[in-house]
Parts: structure tokens; C-alpha cells; sequence
């Protein structure tokens, strides 16, 4: 019988190298990987609006085979194409089981070619230069004479200032050297490929950190299903390379761990906490930190996104930009807190709009309470850094913030159902029973996603009204939340 020649492409080809069953997934049960989820696609999408900027830096390139889906006319474009030694994107070529579509192919002297591969990311990352040797093997394959290799990626030191600049925003990263030691290793790697495609059942692979590196494997609700609930991989900072220890070894429940297992302070009252049902309360902890704060407390929340090509004026790539905001404020012990809130209204830049907003409302004193602190005021600050009529302003209310974290990171209250977690998210529902559930926006990367989603896409008025609204409910909820918090943390401390 003859046995099928499968074409591995580039994506193929690092997944292979990230594991083999995903690998045999992908060509033997592919109806059984979930689709991308939105986050994953956005990310596609980011990087597909990278890619078509990085085009305008080599003028007059040619599109090869857009929108053509048949395999061999794409191929046989792409070889067409050639003789006119322009710059030639989405040009594909095969070699043996090695399929290819480099992002640009640069003509050099007469004969010669440079490979450019467009990355979103702000770095040359090692997957990068596993793609770049399949292309550079598939292209050479193909008779192509290939002399330079580039990775042309977001540069992170600029900073938008008016139209986007395409050769300020890349960086090109040379790096044949690293991809021709890497050249040797394809065809061995391609064989153990189409070994393990050809299998009729999936190789046997254990997890492993490599499930999530390079990449999130969409498989591990497959893969993971017989991990029980509390697992090593829930213990608190617990490093995940001796959880994956664990769990190979046969230790899956972390309350039946032996006593051989070397745990921290903050590991053993997770898993005691387990064990006896009950919450663990350092009173004292709790009530240290409560004596920090002071009315008026304003419960302040921050949605942030960032985009790898900078939308407004003094922004970076991939900085994190405010665009909403909830603040909850109690005047004083048990009174009803009041609810103020921002969510950017249109394209322009948010953070101006924000400050104005946050200078009436925090007032000259009283706590500024935040869960993870750090975070909203790094987005403060550095919105004050740009619009410096507010920097004395944020110098004289930025010792007023409190961390609301401090006392979940610290374990002086410890809730079993947190799982190991001390967000926000796990600590709320724990401790109060109020929950994210209920919300169609549930967590901050959706937040941001949609929010752009709304504001920047072709959406109609009636669906941006609803996420609008859902945005407010969810952001409400974090800062409503934090007073519930503190509210019982109030109570145990007493
Ligand atoms: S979840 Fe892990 S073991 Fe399963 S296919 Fe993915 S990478 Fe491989």
C-alpha cells in the first residue's frame, strides 16, 4: 500500500517541534482541536496588520497568488514570479516534504534572495528561527540561492509621533548565522515528522511544560481532563517544572502530597486549608493592613489594552493604555459607597480624558485602593509622564494607594476554593460568594479586546451600546468588589 506524502508547513513544522502528538492531531483528528479562541485570534489579527505595514518598506513588491487556494497554481505563481526580481510576498515553494510562504522574499545582486519573516513580537524569540530554517531549507530545496536571513520585528523603543513610521517601527534583526546552524537538523526532524504523522495512533506524551511553550497547546483540555481539581500545578507559586515532577510521578491530588515534598509557609496552609475545609485567618496580618487604610476609601480599577502598532501620539508598542475606569467611594465606615466611572467614548487618546476625570473625583485625601496597586499606578503615572499638567498631582496622591492584594499574597486569609490563586478573581467569589460568572465580560483580556472590538471595528450602534454596557458591569464589578472585600476583612479583623 502506498503510504500518503503529507506537506509539512511552517506552523506544522513547530508543532512538531513542540510536541508530537499535537503533530498527529493536526493531520490524523484535526475535527478534535478546538477552534482558535478570540484571544489567539486577535492575536492573528494583530499580526496580520503588522505584516501588511512591514510590506511598505520594500515599495513596488509584488502580491503572490492572493486568494488563490489551489496548491499548485500557488506554487507554480510563486516560481512565475521570480523572473521579475521585485520583492515577492507570500511567495511559496516546496522541497521534499517542506512547504513554505516566506512573509517577503527580497531580491539581491542577480540571482540571489534575502528571507524577511514579519514577528509582532518585540524580539527575536528561538521559534522564530526554527520557522526560518523550514522556510530557508523548503526555499533552497526549490533552487533558490538564499544569502541572508532576517527577522523584521516591532522595535520597542519607538514611540508614536503623528502617521505611524513603518522604518522606525521595525527592527531587522539579521540572523543567518543562527538559522544555517539550525539548516542541519530540518531534514531529520522532517523524517521523525512524517514518521509520526504516518502512526496509526497518537504518540503516547506525557505533559509537560512544553505544553505552553513556545505556544498554548490547544489540546490540553484533551490532554490535562485527568488532572483533578487540586492539583501541583495549583500550588501557589510552586514551581512548574516540579509540579510536572509530581504529577508524572503519580502525585495528582496536592492533599495526599508525601511528606518528602518540600513546601513553603504559603503552600502548607494552602494545602492544610484543603485538608481541614476551613478558611486559614491571620487576624493580626488582617488587621495591619486594614489599619493602612483611610476614609474616604476610593476603590479605584483600571481596563488597559495595548496594541503592537501604537494607535495614539506618545504611545509605544504594546503599551498599556487606560481606557475605563470604576471607582467606588466610601465617605466613611458603613456608608453606602457611591459609583463613578469613565469608558472612552470614540477614537481619541483616553488617557487625558481619564485624568481630568480622576483629579475631580479622588479628592485632596483619603486611601486610593487598587488589587495590585503597582499596576494602576504605573498606567497613572505614566499618563502623567505625556500630559505633565498633571504630574505634582500624581506625585501628591500616590502614596494615598493601597495594594488590596497584599493580604491574599501574604496568606493572612486563605480560602481553599481560591485554588491557589490570590486575584481577584479567585478571592472574591471565595470570600464572598459574589462571582464573575454571570457576566458575558468576565476578564480583563476580553475587556480590552472587545472594547477595541466596539471602538475601532465595523460594528452597528445596538452591539456597541451592549458591550459598552457589559464593559461597565464588569469593571463595577471589580471595584464593588473590593469593598465587599475589605467590608469582611473589616469583620474578621474585629
Ligand atoms: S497538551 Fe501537551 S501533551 Fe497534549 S498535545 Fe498539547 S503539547 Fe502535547
Amino acid at each position: 500500500m502506498r503510504q500518503f506524502t503529507p506537506f509539512i508547513s511552517k506552523s506544522k513544522y513547530l508543532n512538531g517541534l513542540q510536541c508530537h502528538k499535537l503533530l498527529w492531531f493536526h493531520y490524523n483528528a484535526k475535527d478534535q482541536i478546538p477552534a482558535f479562541d478570540a484571544h489567539t485570534q486577535a492575536i492573528f489579527d494583530q499580526g496580520h496588520l503588522v505584516g501588511e505595514l512591514a510590506k511598505k518598506l520594500y515599495p513596488g513588491g509584488i502580491e503572490v497568488a492572493r486568494g488563490e487556494r489551489d496548491f499548485g497554481k500557488i506554487l507554480e505563481l510563486s516560481k512565475g514570479a521570480l523572473s521579475q526580481r521585485k520583492p515577492l510576498f507570500e511567495a511559496a515553494f516546496k522541497s521534499g516534504n517542506a512547504f513554505a510562504r516566506v512573509d517577503i522574499l527580497n531580491p539581491v545582486g542577480r540571482n540571489d534572495w534575502e528571507i524577511v519573516e514579519v514577528k509582532s513580537s518585540t524580539e527575536v524569540k528561538d521559534v522564530n528561527l526554527h520557522d526560518l530554517a523550514l522556510q530557508r531549507y523548503a526555499y533552497e530545496g526549490a533552487g533558490l540561492s538564499i544569502t541572508k536571513c532576517f527577522i523584521l520585528h516591532i522595535n520597542n523603543e519607538y514611540v508614536r509621533k503623528g502617521e505611524i513610521e513603518p522604518k522606525k517601527l521595525f527592527a531587522k534583526t539579521d540572523v543567518t548565522n543562527e538559522v544555517g546552524d539550525l539548516l542541519r537538523s530540518v531534514p531529520s526532524n522532517l523524517r521523525t515528522m512524517v514518521d509520526v504523522i504516518r502512526q496509526k495512533s497518537f504518540p503516547n506524551i506525557e505533559i509537560g511544560q512544553h505544553c505552553n511553550d513556545p505556544y498554548g497547546c490547544p489540546l490540553q483540555e484533551l490532554c490535562w481532563k485527568f488532572l483533578p481539581e487540586h492539583n501541583p500545578l495549583t500550588l501557589y507559586y510552586f514551581k512548574k517544572d516540579k509540579a510536572f515532577e509530581l504529577i508524572h510521578d503519580g502525585h495528582l491530588d496536592i492533599r495526599k502530597l508525601p511528606p518528602s515534598v518540600n513546601l513553603g509557609d504559603k503552600q502548607q496552609i494552602q494545602i492544610d486549608a484543603l485538608r481541614t475545609g476551613r478558611p486559614h485567618i491571620d487576624k493580626e496580618g488582617i488587621h495591619d493592613f486594614l489599619e493602612r487604610i483611610e476614609y474616604p476609601i476610593y476603590y479605584l480599577d483600571f481596563e488597559t489594552f495595548g496594541t503592537a502598532i501604537p494607535l495614539y501620539d506618545d504611545v509605544r508598542p504594546y503599551e498599556q493604555i487606560p481606557f475605563q475606569f470604576s471607582l467606588h467611594i466610601v465617605e466613611a465606615e458603613g456608608k453606602k459607597p457611591k459609583h463613578e466611572s469613565f469608558l472612552a467614548d470614540g477614537k481619541s487618546d483616553p488617557r487625558p480624558g481619564i485624568l481630568k476625570r480622576l483629579k475631580k473625583l479622588l479628592g485632596a485625601k483619603g486611601s486610593i485602593v487598587a488589587y495590585n496597586a503597582p499596576f494602576e499606578k504605573d498606567k497613572l503615572k505614566k499618563a502623567c509622564d505625556v500630559f505633565t499638567e498633571y504630574s505634582n498631582w500624581y506625585q501628591s496622591i500616590e502614596p494615598r494607594f493601597v495594594d488590596l492584594l497584599a493580604p491574599f499574597k501574604s496568606f493572612h486569609y486563605y480560602n481553599p476554593d481560591q485554588c491557589g490563586s490570590a486575584s481577584i478573581k479567585a478571592v472574591l467569589p471565595a470570600l464572598t460568594g459574589k462571582s464573575y460568572e454571570a457576566l458575558e465580560i468576565a476578564e480583563g483580556g476580553t475587556a480590552s479586546l472587545e472594547f477595541l472590538r466596539v471602538t475601532f471595528g465595523d460594528v452597528d450602534e445596538k452591539e456597541r451600546q451592549k458591550v459598552r454596557r457589559q464593559l461597565e458591569e464588569y469593571c463595577t464589578l471589580d471595584t464593588e468588589g473590593m469593598a465587599m472585600i475589605v467590608e469582611e476583612l473589616g469583620k474578621m479583623a474585629r
